[in-house]
């Protein structure tokens, strides 16, 4: 167990903006977990579990406790014929997770390489990438509950997963800490390659396989997102918007090629990208904060940006595409005010 008082979290964060926790503790199993909430919820103090720090916008020093998994085993739970069922620690990294799971031979992660952060954040972002979401792999989140103390297996069809999103953001939020998740991958290769230029760059390496998947899907992510030891940022800032089919027509009247994509609820999901660009902003930079050049929904920290630069760009577009577009863009990132 690691207590530190009084931390600069500029490494502890993919923006790199300058600010300080009160405390930063690190535990390296349950226990440890249980013994620090125990003693936390006496002091009174916010607490916030945090990961790889690669979703975060810090506008402030965080005047309370980060929690930060160091719970990186992982254990084969069962096996069949045709898959087996993964327990993997939290505080894992989860780019050594999935290349691990290829290594093995091990089908379902490989199209979410290079996603920067920690397994334990996998389930509360549902995150994704060139088509695969993490929901697609997870059978079961194990969750300690922060109050009770209690340890607790939550199964994927509980967790509301969706875009971006799930119940560990919405109604558990503040509720659970992330100590495992539960992946069930499959032991017969199939792939996911209808996404973008993703076939032809696989076509480039050769016969779709595990490992090509991953080189290519690596590939294409290093040409368009900055690294954020180089470029501060957390990848997409913004979400995709999804409205309703009306107000897709009435942009597309307009507009007749902005990309779009149909969803099952009748909706239709359209790109915030295209219409930052549309309205100029992408290599756009106000002081430190800035616009990636080659993707318009990720902002920049050129340097010195603090989090309320960041945020105030962030609000100037968004305000910009909604009198453009009348879209209202929401933050993927976890902006912390
Ligand atoms: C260059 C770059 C590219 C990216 N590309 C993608 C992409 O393609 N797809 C995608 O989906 N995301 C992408 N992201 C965003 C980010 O990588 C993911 O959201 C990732 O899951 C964040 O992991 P983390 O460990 O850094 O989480 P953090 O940023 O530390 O935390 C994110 C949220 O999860 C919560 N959390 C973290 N750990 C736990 C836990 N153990 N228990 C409960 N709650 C927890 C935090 O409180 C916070 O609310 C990208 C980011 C960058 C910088």
């Amino acid at each position: 167990m690691l207590i530190q008082k009084e931390i600069d979290l500029q490494d502890k964060h993919s923006f790199h903006c300058p600010v300080k926790t009160e405390y930063w503790v690190e535990y390296d199993s349950i226990e440890e977990l249980q013994q620090i909430l125990r003693e936390a919820n006496d002091f009174g103090l916010p607490i916030m579990p945090i990961g790889g720090g690669c979703n975060l916008l810090f506008c402030r020093d965080y005047e309370g406790i980060l929690l930060h998994s160091c719970i990186k085993d992982w254990s084969l739970l069962e096996e069949d014929e045709k898959s087996v069922l993964l327990q993997v620690g939290a505080g894992l990294n989860w780019d050594e997770w999935v290349a691990l799971s290829i290594e093995k031979g091990w089908c379902g992660l490989q199209n979410l390489s290079g996603i920067p952060g920690e397994v334990g954040a996998s389930p509360v972002q549902n995150i994704g990438a060139y088509g695969v979401e993490a929901k697609d792999c997870i059978e079961s989140v194990m969750v300690l509950d922060r109050e009770t103390l209690a340890c607790e297996t939550k199964l994927a069809q509980d967790c509301a997963f969706g875009y971006r999103m799930s119940r560990f953001k919405q109604d558990w939020k503040d509720r659970h800490i992330v100590c495992y998740v539960n992946y069930r991958l499959s032991k017969d290769a199939s792939f996911c390659l209808d996404y973008g230029q993703l076939k032809e760059e696989v076509q480039k390496l050769g016969e779709p396989s595990l490992k090509n998947v991953r080189q290519a899907v690596l590939t294409i992510r290093n040409s368009k997102l900055p690294d954020p030891d180089k470029l501060g940022n957390a990848g997409s800032f913004f979400k995709n918007p999804c409205i309703d089919m009306a107000h897709y027509q009435s942009i597309l009247n307009d507009y007749p090629d902005i990309p779009a994509w149909p969803q099952n609820d009748g909706s239709v999901k359209i790109s915030a990208a295209w219409m930052i660009d549309r309205c100029g902003w992408k290599g756009y930079r106000e002081g430190d904060a800035g616009v990636c050049e080659t993707q318009a929904l990720v902002l920049v920290n050129h340097g010195q940006a603090s989090g309320e630069d960041i945020l105030h760009l962030y609000e100037k577009i968004a305000d910009s595409v909604e009198e453009k577009f009348r879209v209202k863009l929401q933050p993927e990132v976890v902006v912390l005010k």
